[in-house]
């Protein structure tokens, strides 16, 4: 019985060693202390206890004693690690490096630091960025819309352009000593959701110059004097920028562009110079087609050892005016239904001086780090912001016109069919915007969160192609005939080119997120890489070591923190004591999920190793959950940063119930998936000890969401906050929203008219073709509604009859008389693959 007792003391004491990550001398003088004992009482025969204190004291002194313990295992372990690690190449290299780890290494460590997240200052707008929003972007949204832009004009319409370039819109980002607007990210970001939900081609056209291009990387990398001359032009609009890096062998597989440019002499504005003959072909390129300035991704060769030793110099950008000869650009593609410009450009041998290098001779064969490193920022601004600015749109006037839009004598918004989708769309939108306005926030104190962007680009993208999806469903044919009174299908045509730009989704799904955030905001995985590149072989033997035995302890760590929290339900953590009462218990449950991550990474890096990039299932599955977690935490510190609105509350529980049943899911799929049965079989043991913990939002809760989509309230428009709505009399946006109101007003006036015929007071019975209005004008004639009240009734009618209506067209839409479009496939002749390219003579 006491031996019973002494192993049970045993177990849960090293589960608590585990728990409080105790320092190996701790556990040391821990089982010394638990063995001393049972020899002492005799609870273990004499030759177990002997036995025991061997293997005890054999493993104890080289665990002990650090020269030892590298010497009979740590230098053991970091030659098979060399050996099995796969070979890293130099971009591979310089995209993990890229860009900083934030909150999610706080959210990989298993414990995150609640109060680190509290404590970011809530983004705010400085007066002047907030009167560009309210005035110049408010006055380009409505200058233009969105179906004009596109099947009248095909193109912003020239004055739209004027007045983005002299307002400065393709200078927010750059600096104002450059004579840009200097914006911070979250003013940016305010800017490009306000402009989505107007009009796609606008946000798409404003955001490339803002973004990953010329600006950006000049701002960063450019010499003096090309910032001194660029950056001003930009700023101004004089210069409109584009930059080509996919070749159409090279999509997602950015890194292989055969396109390259070899150093060579030649002559330019009469004088030989040293400079690049290059050669490329470019596609799907935003602005290409109207850009006076072409960035260009190529990889530059030396064959002639003219700048160097190396032949192969790598990735190089340089900016290249389009008027320059030999540069082919303006042919257009059609990106769906929207009309930005976007086109392919090509160029065959054209010499280019090498100052047009981006930071000139000494950035030669630096382009992918800069690349890597701008997209680390970039990434989290412009897609994030227009997809959650299309969501805005989407929930914003979807909700208005479940609200006014009746059938069976019922709003449609009612139905609890109707009402499923509403709450998605609510709780989605309520944790994008959290989402956007945090990655912008990280990227104002000056982060360059790789990780947090990527999730944020996929997931906000991912998530406004659901809202829209959904927006489509409720408003059943009015969202799929297309016309001016159409304030959807737009948008949801649009919404695929979000998902496909700056990494495809999948791509990113796949690979990145998990593969990027399992190195670089895991505690001790990219020191352990890093140790075995390393070449003094002391130096290498120390880092090692330490990041070896930090990596056992973090993993036996979370082991026993996701078995206690799970056994717990995490009911005895403390939440940080900034947080909301009501909001609590989420601090908590993500504590768990992070211990759970943390635990799985650790398994499937140590199981599966550098197949774990292949086995892209499963990586993306746990991207899942550490996107979820960050998706979480930004959805509780909105919450604070609001002042915790309880009228808000329910948005913030579905959105975390929701996110938290996804998490499960996704934990579910990776242990379903995971190829070691046993190993698989131990894990959900240890992260559902007590079965699966969390349900999805319950239709009550997603009821009272739905409801905040469908009347005026002051959480309808903190939810909706920064939307265009325009004060034309037409535009289908506005119709809604007054429509809404009329309808609101009308309903207490319909009771009555109701309850008189309900009492026999007013005759219903009416002539074949007296609809609504002759009872209106009935009950007013019987003075059971006042004139007033009558117009009230009659307004509302004629407001949703706007609403409702779809636009028709003539037979033939308006095509009789067009040539047909001039369209062919220029044969696109991929440059050889990157060997050696001989300059030319
Ligand atoms: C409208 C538009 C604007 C654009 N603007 C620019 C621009 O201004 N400048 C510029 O340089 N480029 C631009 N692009 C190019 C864009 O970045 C590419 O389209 C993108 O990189 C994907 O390349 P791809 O279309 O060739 O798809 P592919 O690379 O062929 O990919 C097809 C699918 O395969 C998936 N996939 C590929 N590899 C993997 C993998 N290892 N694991 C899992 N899935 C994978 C992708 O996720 C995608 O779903 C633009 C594209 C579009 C459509």
């Amino acid at each position: 019985m006491l031996t019973v007792a002494w192993l049970v003391a045993l177990l849960l004491g090293a589960v608590a060693l585990a728990y409080v990550n105790a320092s190996g001398i701790v556990w040391t003088v821990a089982l010394g202390a638990a063995l001393g004992i049972a020899w002492g009482a005799s609870l273990l025969p004499a030759w177990l206890s002997l036995a025991l204190a061997a293997v005890f004291v054999l493993l104890a002194i080289p665990l002990n004693v650090t020269a030892l313990r590298r010497m009979l295992i740590s230098d053991g372990v970091l030659a098979l690690y060399r050996k099995i690690l796969p070979p890293m190449s130099q971009t591979e290299r310089e995209a993990i490096e890229a860009g900083s780890v934030w909150w999610d290494g706080e959210l990989f460590s298993g414990k995150p630091d609640w109060d680190r997240l509290l404590t970011v200052a809530r983004p705010a707008l400085t007066p002047e960025e907030q009167r560009f929003l309210d005035v110049e972007t408010q006055e380009l949204c409505e200058l233009i819309t969105d179906w004009e832009t596109t099947h009248v004009h095909r193109d912003l319409p020239q004055h739209v352009w004027q007045f983005i370039k002299d307002k400065g819109f393709l200078g927010m980002s750059i600096a104002k000593e450059y004579g840009g607007l200097g914006f911070s990210g979250y003013a940016h970001s305010q800017v490009m959701t306000k402009l989505s939900t107007r009009s796609g081609t606008v946000a798409v056209s404003v955001m490339v110059p803002n973004s990953l291009g010329p600006a950006e990387l000049l701002a960063h990398y450019g010499t003096d004097a090309q910032k001194r001359y660029y950056l001003p032009r930009l700023a101004k609009g004089i210069e409109i920028p584009c930059f080509a890096l996919t070749n159409p062998t090279a999509g997602s597989d950015a890194a292989s562009i055969p396109d390259y440019g070899v150093v060579c002499w030649g002559q330019h504005e009469g004088k030989k110079v040293l400079g690049l003959a290059v050669t490329w072909d470019k596609r799907y390129i935003t602005l290409g087609p109207v850009a006076t300035l072409l960035g260009l991704a190529f990889r530059a060769y030396d064959p002639d050892h003219l700048v160097g030793d190396k032949e192969d110099i790598g990735i190089t950008c340089a900016l290249i005016p389009t008027s320059h000869p030999g540069v082919e650009i303006g042919r257009r593609h059609m990106p769906l239904s929207a009309v930005f410009q976007n086109g392919p450009n090509w160029g065959k041998n054209v010499f280019i001086p090498m100052d047009w290098v981006i930071g000139g001779q000494p950035m030669l064969g630096r382009g992918w780090r800069m690349l890597m490193e701008c997209l680390a920022a970039g990434r989290g601004i412009s897609l994030p912001s227009s997809a959650t600015g299309m969501a805005k749109l989407a929930v914003r006037a979807t909700g208005g016109y479940a609200r006014v839009r009746s059938q069976f004598k019922t709003p449609i918004g009612k139905f609890e069919g109707v009402e499923e989708a509403l709450a998605r769309m609510g709780g989605t939108l309520y944790m994008m915007d959290a989402t956007r306005a945090l990655t912008a926030a990280a990227i104002d104190i000056g982060e360059k969160p790789a990780v947090v962007s990527g999730i944020a680009k996929l997931h906000l993208t991912e998530r406004a192609r659901q809202v829209v999806n959904d927006a489509m469903d409720v408003v059943g044919g009015k969202g799929i005939c297309m016309g001016p009174s159409n304030f959807i299908g737009a948008a949801y045509m649009q919404v695929p080119v979000a998902i496909t730009v700056e990494g495809a989704n999948i791509l990113t799904r796949s690979l990145i997120v998990f593969g990027q955030g399992a190195i670089r905001c895991h505690p001790y995985v990219l020191k352990e890489m890093l140790a075995t590149r390393e070449h003094d072989p002391t130096q290498a033997s120390v880092a090692f070591d330490a990041a070896l035995f930090g990596h056992l302890r973090f993993a036996a760590t979370n082991a026993a923190r996701a078995l206690v929290l799970g056994l717990t339900g995490a009911r005895f953590v403390a939440a940080p004591a900034k947080a909301a009462p009501e909001a609590r218990r989420y601090y908590r449950e993500l504590g768990r999920c992070s211990a759970a991550l943390a635990l799985l990474a650790d398994v499937s890096m140590a199981v599966l190793g550098g197949a774990l990039k292949r086995k892209e299932k499963l990586s993306a599955r746990l991207g899942d959950v550490l996107s979820l977690l960050y998706l979480c935490s930004a959805t509780l510190k909105r919450y604070e940063d609001e002042g915790r609105p309880a009228a808000d509350a329910p948005l913030l529980h579905w959105a975390l119930q929701d996110a938290l049943f996804k998490t499960q899911h996704a934990v579910d799929g990776v242990l379903s998936n995971f190829p070691n049965r046993f190993l698989a079989a131990v894990l959900r043991r240890l992260v559902y000890p007590l079965g699966r913990p969390y349900a999805p939002p319950s239709d009550k809760l997603g009821h009272d969401v739905a409801k905040l989509l469908l009347e005026p309230s002051a959480t309808r428009d903190r939810l909706v906050a920064g939307s265009f709505v325009s004060k034309a009399p037409d535009d289908p946006v506005a119709l809604i929203e007054l429509a809404l109101v009329a309808t609101l007003a009308a309903e207490p006036i319909e009771a009555k008219i109701r309850a008189a015929v309900k009492e026999g007071r007013l005759d219903a019975k009416l002539p074949p073709g007296g609809g609504l209005d002759a009872l209106v004008a009935r009950a007013q004639g019987q003075g059971v509604i006042s004139a007033a009240e009558a117009q009230a009734v009659i307004a509302a009618r004629e407001l949703t009859a706007k609403v409702i209506r779809v636009d028709d067209f003539a037979q033939d839409l308006g095509t009789a008389g067009q040539r047909p479009l001039d369209y062919r496939h220029r044969h696109q002749q991929a440059p050889a693959a990157p060997v050696v390219h001989r300059a030319a003579a």
